[in-house]
C-alpha cells in the first residue's frame, strides 16, 4: 500500500486534534473529489514500518484525540489488510485513542461482505469506532456539515451499527451552528 499524506494536527476529519493518514488508491471517482491524485494506487510513498511507527508516535501526546483513516479509499481491497494490521498495532500502542475512517462504500455493503475480502473487511470495520460512509456527491455538498462533504454521507457508530446490523448514526450534533467557528462547541 502507498500513502499520499499524513497530517499530524488535523481538526477537519473527526473530533479534536487527530493524526490523519491519507492512503493511496480509490476507484469511486466521485465528481468534485478533493483528492484526485490519490485515486492512483501508486501515488505517494510506500507505507513502511517506519511510517507506521511515526504515526503511532505522533498520536501519543495527550492533546491528540485519535487516528483518522481516509484517502483515497481505505476499504479498497488492496488497502484493507495493510490497514487492518496497522490499526491493530496502533490500538495496542494507543488504546485510549479513537479511530475514525472515511469510506466511499456503504456500511451495509461492507457488513454484507461485498467490499473485498469479507473477513478482512469485517475485521477492519471492527477496529474502527466511527465510519463516515458514502461517496462524495457534489450536488449534495453542504459547508454547514461537520466532518463530511455532502449530506448523503453518514457518521456511524460502528460498534452499535454492527450490533444492530443496520447503520446507527453516532450520537452528537454534526452540523455547524451559525456563526460558530469552533467545532468543539457543537459536539
Ligand atoms: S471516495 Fe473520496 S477519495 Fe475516492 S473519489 Fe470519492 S471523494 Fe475522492
Amino acid at each position: 500500500m502507498n500513502y499520499a499524506t499524513i497530517k499530524k494536527n488535523d481538526i477537519a476529519n473527526g473530533p479534536g486534534v487527530r493524526v490523519s493518514l491519507f492512503v493511496s488508491g480509490c476507484r469511486h471517482r466521485c465528481p468534485g473529489c478533493f483528492n484526485r491524485e490519490a485515486w492512483d494506487f501508486d501515488y505517494g510513498a510506500p507505507f513502511t514500518t517506519d511510517v507506521e511507527n511515526e504515526i503511532i508516535a505522533a498520536a501519543k501526546p495527550s492533546h491528540i484525540t485519535g487516528l483518522t483513516l481516509l484517502g483515497g479509499e481505505p476499504f479498497e481491497p488492496e488497502n484493507q489488510k495493510p490497514l487492518l494490521d496497522f490499526v491493530r498495532k496502533f490500538r495496542k500502542a494507543n488504546p485510549e485513542k479513537t479511530v475514525w475512517c472515511y469510506t466511499g462504500f456503504l456500511f451495509e455493503d461492507i457488513l454484507a461482505g461485498k467490499v473485498g475480502d469479507a473477513d478482512t473487511s469485517m475485521a477492519l470495520l471492527r477496529e474502527i469506532d466511527t465510519l463516515v460512509d458514502g461517496r462524495f456527491v457534489e450536488k449534495l455538498k453542504n459547508l454547514s456539515l461537520m466532518f463530511r462533504g455532502s449530506s448523503n454521507q453518514r457518521i456511524l457508530d460502528v460498534r452499535l451499527s454492527c450490533a444492530a446490523g443496520v447503520p446507527v448514526i453516532m450520537a452528537g450534533t454534526w452540523e455547524r451552528k451559525m456563526g460558530s467557528g469552533n467545532i468543539e462547541d457543537s459536539i
